[in-house]
């Protein structure tokens, strides 16, 4: 008697087993060598292990070419090329362990952006992604709430949904597991820029842009911007957070005078298109070489890409 395997599970190893060619060196080094002029901005987010990261960059730094701000800057306003195989380290939500990793990446030439969301740093306190983590490993959502705090479904119901929810679960957290967060101080931000780096506009605390009105919209960043210019830190970058455009902050981010915006899409830059829509690479300091070797290439994203498609047929 024979039994029959379901599609997805095929699909799924079909993926595994592209996944895994794709990270060949061979495979790396051809997509490498065909995208000289494209431009890797890496999207991190915090740093798990030191050592591992400054290992990971060397590594990098073997095959790409670092660049910054200014670099971007002259890049999309002067249509100056930038060295071929040009990577951007960028940083999201404003994590300390970001910020201590400063003087490892000054010491590899890097100069990196950290994009913040100041109400972390106006005052001590998580972003509701961290809010839903806590609940989740602390045990607080019961099983028959599962539905109702799913991350899925908060990243996609209205604004004030979401808030009343993460308040909601915020309220149930051991007091005790709250008095640290996850962000670093003013203190730690100011030593990011004395060591060369720079500081973006992230949003004010992080919403889901695409599901706020248009005011809401412009006042996350606006109300971000005003911070950051308040303390010295003169932002010109922007990114969506969960790289969700929507053309109201774009908007926003474009009459504060930003030089670009930044995505969370998985692709290498043309540097050609919308400078308020410039692709990012996902990446973390946990990927292994091979895994690390594939996406700067860009052959991961051709896969992840490929298979997200055929996921959606
Ligand atoms: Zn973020």
């Amino acid at each position: 008697m024979s039994e029959s395997i379901p599609a997805s599970s095929v699909l799924a190893g079909a993926t595994r087993r592209l996944r895994k060619g794709l990270q060949h060196p061979l495979v790396t080094h051809a997509a490498r060598l065909g995208t000289p002029t494209r431009l890797r901005i890496l999207a991190y987010h915090g740093i798990e292990e030191l050592a591992n990261f400054e290992s990971a960059v060397v590594r990098i730094l073997d095959d790409y070419m670092p660049v910054n701000g200014d670099d971007i800057v002259a890049a999309l306003t002067d249509r100056r090329p930038l060295p071929k195989w040009s990577v951007w380290f960028t940083f999201d939500d404003g994590l300390k362990s970001t910020l201590d990793a400063g003087e490892t990446l000054a010491k590899h030439g890097i100069q990196a952006t950290a994009f913040i969301n100041p109400s972390t740093y106006e005052r001590p306190s998580f972003l509701w992604f961290q809010i839903l983590d806590m609940a989740e490993s602390q045990g607080v959502i019961a099983p028959t709430e599962r539905a109702k705090f799913s991350r899925k479904r908060l990243k996609e119901c209205p604004d004030a949904e979401r808030r009343a929810a993460i308040h909601e679960l915020d309220g149930r957290l051991d007091p005790a597991s709250k008095t640290l967060t996850a962000s670093g101080s003013l203190s730690d931000l100011r030593d990011w820029v004395q060591l060369g780096h720079e500081v973006g506009n992230h949003t004010w605390d992080h919403p889901c842009l695409d599901n706020c009105d248009g005011e809401e919209q412009r006042r996350q960043v606006e109300r971000a911007h005003e911070w950051l210019v308040s303390n010295h830190f003169d932002p010109r970058f922007f990114a969506y957070p969960n790289g969700n455009w929507s053309s109201d902050s774009e908007g926003a981010a474009r009459r504060l005078g930003y030089s670009a915006s930044v995505l969370f899409d998985h692709h290498l830059e043309r540097l050609h298109g919308n400078p308020h829509m410039l692709s990012r690479l996902r990446i973390s300091d946990s990927a292994s070489r091979s895994r690390s070797a594939s996406i700067l290439s860009g052959a991961h994203s051709g896969l992840y890409h490929a298979a997200r498609r055929l996921h959606s047929l």
